[in-house]
């Protein structure tokens, strides 16, 4: 028998919504896709009463900091925010201990995954200066994308411009996908060390000034450039960054770069740093409120391709410290990711095919798992998040559910939230809980990458 079946749904897909339903077989597929007037049966059958059913919501930008920082995050904390927040495949950043960069550091997020994950995972391996020679062994270990930084972290862990050169020769080469955070390191250090004073929170910002990503980008887009790379700049957050990128897509329209926009830039801006002090600080900072418009312009018009939540909590004894220096930066993002994309649908401001665009359909494709994710599609994974569009809430600290504990997102009223989460075709969150269960989130090894 099949072993779920969902009738009397609105469909939505990146092309089209419908009214019907979903019967997944007892493989965890796709089994058929019915019309709106069928009830077929089920081991579990549920009625969505006309709410919206989407594919598995996908995050594409995830710091699980498993194995290496239980104190900030484990993958049963953090998948517990995906599973209940409506994320049915986590994308998972190597910045762990060991990190992701190597063959063991690679094992060891399997291993740490394996066996708790609550939702389906994939590993993005790091390259710096020091490991860029084994990029093709990396990428045969299944990988779903390289990552890379430019600025705003330890010396070893960045890449300067040869380097970034030579890894996106070698990601191009075997047809792989590279993300960049870019920055400008020289800029920020000489601002750190001319603010060095400031004890304000404000500082944060000032230290990481727009100018600094619109130059971070001219690099990256050079890279592409010289070696047709396929490059996701990352948390673009700027109006001048999105201009750069628009830019260089019309004079070269075969460039090769997609990109990712953050809930936090597109909803807050440096208003939220004067109500949540340091638990709003992070790289990039949240922005002025015409950069927080031109986020939201990209991801309404195509200058966006998807929506990553960059979940990089700490503890909330990091994030307590006293001055913007001490606090390291980064917000859990797991909780929000859905209801912060789905209310610019429910009220108006994007359609619903593009909240499957952004959150499921493209970056599946992006970074290779397409053939799994992403779809309302016979063959795959029955992964299927409903949406109930007139559920208005507001987030709270119970909202919360990553170990990180406190967002700058609490105290926002959002419309649409998730009220079911099915992972393979069996239901793991209901209403905001853990429908309960022994974890069964997978590593997902990467398939084809589609850039078409
Ligand atoms: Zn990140």
């Amino acid at each position: 028998m099949a072993l779920l079946a969902i009738h009397n749904a609105r469909l939505v897909t990146e092309t089209w919504e419908r009214p019907g339903g979903i019967v997944v077989g007892d493989d965890g597929r796709i089994e058929a896709l019915v019309d709106a007037d069928v009830r077929p049966d089920a081991e579990t059958v549920v009625d969505a009463r006309g709410r919206l059913l989407f594919p598995g919501f996908i995050d594409a930008h995830v710091h699980m900091r498993d194995p290496g920082y239980p104190h900030k995050e484990t993958f049963a904390t953090g998948t517990l925010a995906a599973a209940c927040g409506g994320v049915t495949t986590v994308m998972c950043m190597p910045n762990a201990d060991p990190p992701a960069d190597s063959a063991r550091g690679i094992e060891a997020m399997r291993a740490a995954g394996e066996g708790r994950s609550l939702v389906d995972f994939t590993i993005q391996a790091g390259v710096t200066q020091d490991n860029i020679a084994d990029i093709p062994a990396l990428w045969n270990a299944g990988v779903s994308s390289f990552e890379a930084l430019l600025s705003d972290a330890p010396a070893s862990m960045l890449l300067d411009s040869d380097g970034l050169i030579r890894a996106a020769e070698a990601v191009a080469a075997c047809g792989g996908v590279i993300g960049v955070y870019t920055g400008d390191r020289a800029l920020v250090e000489a601002a750190l060390d001319r603010l060095a004073g400031r004890t304000d929170f404000a500082a944060f910002a000032e230290a990481r000034a727009p100018l600094g990503e619109a130059m971070g980008l001219a690099r990256l887009i050079e890279a592409a450039r010289a070696t047709r790379a396929r490059i996701v700049a990352r948390q673009v957050s700027t109006a001048r960054g999105f201009a750069t990128i628009e830019a260089a897509r019309r004079g070269d329209p075969s460039l090769s770069i997609a990109v990712e926009v953050t809930p936090h830039h597109f909803r807050l801006d440096t208003g939220a740093v004067d109500r949540h002090g340091p638990f709003a600080l992070m790289v990039p900072p949240l922005r002025a409120p015409h950069d927080r418009q031109a986020s939201r312009k990209a991801l309404a018009s195509n200058a966006a391709d998807f929506v990553g939540s960059d979940h990089a909590p700490h503890a909330m004894e990091e994030k307590s410290r006293s001055t913007p220096w001490e606090v390291p930066g980064g917000t859990p993002g797991l909780d929000t990711i859905v209801p912060a994309t789905v209310d610019l649908a429910a009220s108006g401001e994007i359609p619903w095919t593009r909240v499957a665009a952004v959150l499921s359909s493209v970056p599946a494709r992006l970074f290779g798992i397409g053939h799994r994710k992403g779809r309302l599609a016979v063959g795959t994974d029955g992964d299927l998040v409903l949406i109930d569009p007139e559920l208005t809430k507001t987030v709270d600290a119970g909202s919360i559910r990553s170990r990180a504990g406190r967002s700058p997102f609490e105290g926002m009223t959002l419309t649409g939230w998730p009220v079911l989460t099915v992972l393979r075709g069996r239901v793991i969150a209901q209403d905001g809980r853990y429908a309960g269960g022994e974890p069964s989130g997978r590593w997902l090894p990467r398939g084809e990458v589609d850039w078409s």
